[in-house]
Order: C-alpha cells, then structure tokens, then sequence
C-alpha cells in the first residue's frame, strides 16, 4: 500500500518514512505543493499524509484541488497549527482527519487504518484473479471468502502482482516496491518471495499461478 507523504521538515520527513516502511506501507515523501501535485497526478496513492505550512502555499489548498477534481484519496493533516479553527477549515477543505504535531506513531498508524478502513470510500472494486479476490480499500486478499494472511512482503507481492494480472511485472518493478527502504537486496531473495508465496497460494487453492518469464520478471494468471 503507498502512501504519499507531503513534509517540508527534512527530519520528520525520513523519520516517518521509515517508521511507516516498518508498518508494512511504502511511502512517498515529497517537500512542497508542485511536488505533491507531480506525484498526485502520476501516482495511484491509498492515503496522503499532509503538513498544512509548505514553503511553495498552504497544503490545504491541495486538499481542495483533490476534490475538485473528486478524487476521494484520503487525506490526514498533520500540522502543528493546533487552533480549533484550523482543524475546521482542515476538516472543511476536504481532508478526513487530522493529527497535531508532535505526535506519538502508533497513533498516526491507527488513524490511517482508521482512515482506510472507512466505508464508502471509493477506492476501486475488488480484484478478483482465479479465486482470490483483493480488496483494494485495506489490501486484504481471500480465496473463496476466507482471508489469506501472508507475512508482509508476500502480501505486497501478491497486491502488485493481482493490480497487474495477466501482465509481466519486471523485477525491478517487484524489488523497488518491497524493498523501499533497504540497503541492499539479495540477489535471490525476490525468488525465494515468490516461491514461498506460489506454495502458500496453492496450499490456500487460490486458483492462480505465477508465472516466471524468464529474465524479465513475472506475471499473475488464472489457472
Ligand atoms: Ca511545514
């Protein structure tokens, strides 16, 4: 799940980037209000995490924009502006939660899923390849209506590889998303991902198969 994050505090930016990466979501950080457009326009996000005082314009004013254009991305503010009238006018704009800085991470985490888990949401239907089925609003996945848990990294293996089924997925696609924030990334390590996930997905009688394509990548099929 991607998230973007619009922060002009070089440090608090990192920091949540990182802790985030440790929850499981990969994030985007940019710095000012063109950059975040730039990602908003070329980028399918599931949430923006948004500083209202940015060196280029007020992060509110992109909040407006996105409903403008009736995008329904959640937004949560996070700001240290702690007047009553700016968590209204926040509120207002159009964002759906909002978060006073400094603030503890296990409750940024929980207002996200709070936030994701919110009906009504009109993040897409559902994905359905073979028998599995992903729920795009949470990233949950099911065979036949029962939940396949999956550790971290396969989930978001298998999350790609469903949004783009039918179609070859390059490694580097593959290894740029699960390993965001990683130094380095074993060179077979993406293989042992994957063979892992193929065992668990036939063991749940998901219906699919990965294919291999040989020096490319791999691509997500109905059986
Ligand atoms: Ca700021």
């Amino acid at each position: 799940m991607r998230l973007l994050l619009v922060e002009d505090d070089p440090d608090l930016g990192e920091a949540l980037v990182a802790n985030l990466a440790r929850d499981g979501f990969a994030v985007d950080l940019v710095a000012d209000c063109a950059s975040a457009e730039a990602a908003l326009a070329s980028n399918s996000y599931a949430l923006v995490l948004l500083d209202l005082g940015l060196p280029d314009g007020d992060g509110l004013d992109i909040v407006r924009r996105l409903r403008r254009r009736r995008s329904s991305v959640p937004v949560i503010v996070l700001t240290a502006r702690d007047a009553i009238e700016d968590r209204v006018t926040g509120l207002e704009a159009g964002a759906d939660d909002y978060l006073v800085k400094p603030f503890a991470h296990a409750e940024l985490v929980a207002r996200i899923r709070a936030v994701l888990r919110r009906p009504g949401r009109d993040l897409g239907a559902a994905i359905e390849v073979g028998r599995l089925v992903l729920e795009p609003a949470t990233g949950d996945v099911s065979v036949g209506g029962r939940p396949l848990l999956l550790p971290r990294r396969e989930r978001m293996l298998l999350e790609i590889l469903m949004r783009r089924a039918g179609r070859v997925v390059t490694r580097r696609v593959l290894e740029e998303a699960l390993w965001d924030q990683e130094k380095e990334i074993e060179s077979n390590t993406l293989e042992s991902h994957v063979s892992r996930l193929r065992k668990r997905l036939l063991e749940a009688g998901a219906g699919v198969q990965i294919r291999t394509i040989r020096g490319v990548g791999y691509m997500l099929e109905a059986e």
